[in-house]
């Protein structure tokens, strides 16, 4: 490894490479070396780099206040949580930083409003190959293969159940459970949606037995799948909500949701020092405005099939599996083909895709990507699978 990465802590495999610039659905490195981005910060760049509604909304915010206080109201805060408290199904939003931190504020609350209604309840069931954070009590939540035996003793109360099979949720209720967590869609576990029939069983079933509903919207929510937030698109409504990567367009910014029922936090039980920033709220509003606009919505669904119809072709041509996932967010089962191999061999030919498991490739690009550049993205993979990785 070159001398000038020593001093970044090696928490990823990273290439070798030092990217400068973003322009769209393109990153730059310093070698002017330009990249087709279908992977978008993990999700986060909902509306692409440097989009002039975010540049402009940071811009103006800037010289006017970047931090006030997390004990203080400031406006880009306040039109924040308004507009998301219109759009939702919520009344009272907390700010955060990162998708993992507003899980742990999910977490928290569902036991404090255990310890206020249901007698102490506390233990959540969650899912396996779920994913909710990287810290110790969203690892915990966390039904990822190989963290079972990291960083013990991890923190206790969560039951793992399969996912989109309603009878383990319904088994594994006893008296000290409080809450039910899940991802619309399994991102890291390889983009697996959840049946719009589980999710419904699942409201009924808690809302039933007295339990609360979690969605964690951390990728899912801000228009990814089509719907402004996918729990719009089954029907249901959580009691909880959880929102992290595109809420910001790539600033850091999260959210968590609830209904006033559940909303049960007292002063001090819940902050951080950055919670709902000017800056990071006022990039949230340009990208909810954004997403709110006319036609934006559909545009995401039509060229999400787009995207759908291609990776089909691919599938087809190419003997591959199912391509599964809803809007913009899709993976691409490549049976026996090695998807990391083939995302390395995308990277070296300036495409940016993922692979969350050996035979999946996810494909989460700009919310405003074009159909051109799902061509180019499709031509690219084509030409990679067709030389046989
Ligand atoms: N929840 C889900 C569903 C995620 O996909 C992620 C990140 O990939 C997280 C939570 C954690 O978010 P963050 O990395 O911002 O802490």
């Amino acid at each position: 490894m070159s001398d000038r990465f020593q001093a970044v802590m090696p928490v990823a495999p990273r290439p070798e490479v030092v990217f400068v610039a973003g322009e769209g659905s393109w990153l730059i490195d310093e070698a002017g070396k330009r990249y087709l981005d279908f992977v978008q910060g993990w999700a986060v760049n909902a509306l692409g780099h440097g989009h002039p509604s975010l540049i402009r909304a940071l811009q103006e915010q800037v010289p006017r206040l970047i931090n006030a206080s997390p004990a203080f109201y400031n406006e880009p805060m306040l039109k924040l949580a308004g507009m998301l408290v219109d759009h939702s199904a919520f009344d009272h939003v907390f700010f955060a930083n990162t998708g993992a931190e507003a899980n742990e504020g999910a977490i928290k609350l569902a036991r404090k409003w255990g310890a206020l209604n249901r007698d102490g309840a506390h233990k959540l069931i969650t899912f396996a190959h779920g994913f909710h954070g990287r810290t110790l009590a969203t690892m915990s939540a966390s039904g990822k293969p190989g963290w079972e035996g990291l960083f013990e003793p991890k923190v206790p109360g969560f039951v793992k159940v399969p996912y989109n099979d309603i009878d383990a949720v319904e088994t594994a209720i006893d008296d000290d459970t409080v809450a039910v967590m899940l991802e619309p869609i399994q991102g890291e576990a390889g983009v697996i949606p959840a049946d719009p029939v589980f999710v419904r069983d699942l409201r009924t079933l808690t809302a039933e037995r007295e339990l609360l509903l979690i969605l964690d919207e951390v990728q899912t929510g801000m228009g990814r799948t089509g719907d402004l937030f996918a729990y719009q698109g089954f029907g249901v409504e959580p009691d909880i909500m959880t929102l992290g990567k595109g809420i910001g367009g790539g600033v850091p910014l999260a959210a968590l949701l609830a209904k006033e029922a559940v909303s049960c936090f007292d002063p001090g039980d819940q902050g951080g020092t950055y919670g709902g920033n000017p800056l990071a709220c006022a990039a949230g509003c340009a990208v909810l405005e954004t997403v709110l606009q006319p036609g934006f919505l559909a545009s995401v669904r039509a060229t999400g099939s787009y995207l759908q119809h291609r990776l089909d072709q691919l599938s087809y041509s190419h003997g591959l599996g199912d391509v599964r996932g809803r809007g913009l967010l899709l993976g691409l089962d490549t049976t026996d083909r090695d998807a990391p191999a083939l995302a390395k061999r995308a990277f070296e030919r300036g495409l940016l895709i993922n692979a969350p498991r050996s035979d999946t490739l996810r494909f989460m690009p700009a919310l405003t990507v074009s159909l051109a550049e799902i061509d180019q993205m499709a031509e690219c993979l084509d030409e990679i699978l067709e030389e046989g990785v």
